[in-house]
């Protein structure tokens, strides 16, 4: 169950990024079995309803406040405790949901490596958007900012331990989608971990 008391994702004993991260008010996250073992990176799109964007219905629903009313598809999300790590919208614009040392709900039946519950030993990261529309290029480079952040945070990922959801459910599962462009993802990530550290940011 989550805990009831911490209701944003603020965690003060975890170092802050250097780009900025707003957190957003989200119950829907419990204790990793194991807080050591962060080494999956997974990256969705979602939007509500689907491929319409810039409305604040995903950060209503990953903080358990979406009107199912609102709209008529929201009816199938009636009781449905869903969440990410971080969306990141269609501006560029990043709000974390859960902690990253806790359990985001958001792989669903899934496997890697042989490994069920991905949800466990991963962070989930969405996007704004829909398999076939395209990313805007904000979503990619603070994509790929928090990516390499997080690599350097967590000595257990590394970039052939990021992948798509779609990856890891393959069958139940197409996100992020053809019109994610991995080639330029991957790009822009290099391109992060070839620049000189910024200052105050480790090596
Ligand atoms: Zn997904």
């Amino acid at each position: 169950m989550p805990s009831a008391a911490l209701t944003e994702a603020t965690d003060l004993s975890a170092p802050s990024p250097p780009f900025e991260i707003t957190p957003r008010p989200c119950t829907h996250y419990d204790d990793r079995p194991d807080p050591a073992d962060i080494s999956l990176l997974v990256i969705h799109n979602i939007s509500l309803p689907p491929a319409t964007f810039n409305t604040p219905y995903i950060d209503e629903f990953f903080g358990g406040r979406l009107d199912c009313n609102a709209h008529p598809y929201f009816a199938r999300l009636a009781g449905v405790r869903v969440s990410a790590h971080c969306v990141i919208y269609r501006d560029g614009r990043i709000w974390q949901y859960v902690p990253f040392a806790k359990r985001a709900w958001h792989a669903g039946l899934s496997l890697f490596n042989g490994r069920d519950k991905c949800n466990d030993f991963s962070i989930g990261i969405e996007l704004e958007g829909a398999d076939d529309v395209p990313f805007t290029e904000a979503q990619y480079q603070a994509l790929s900012r928090l990516c390499h952040w997080l690599l350097k945070q967590y000595p257990t990922l590394a970039p052939e331990r990021i992948l798509g959801h779609s990856d890891i459910a393959p069958g139940r599962k197409t996100d992020p989608g053809p019109a994610f462009n991995w080639n330029f993802f991957w790009q822009l990530l290099a391109e992060q971990q070839s620049a000189p550290p910024a200052a105050g940011e480790p090596a």
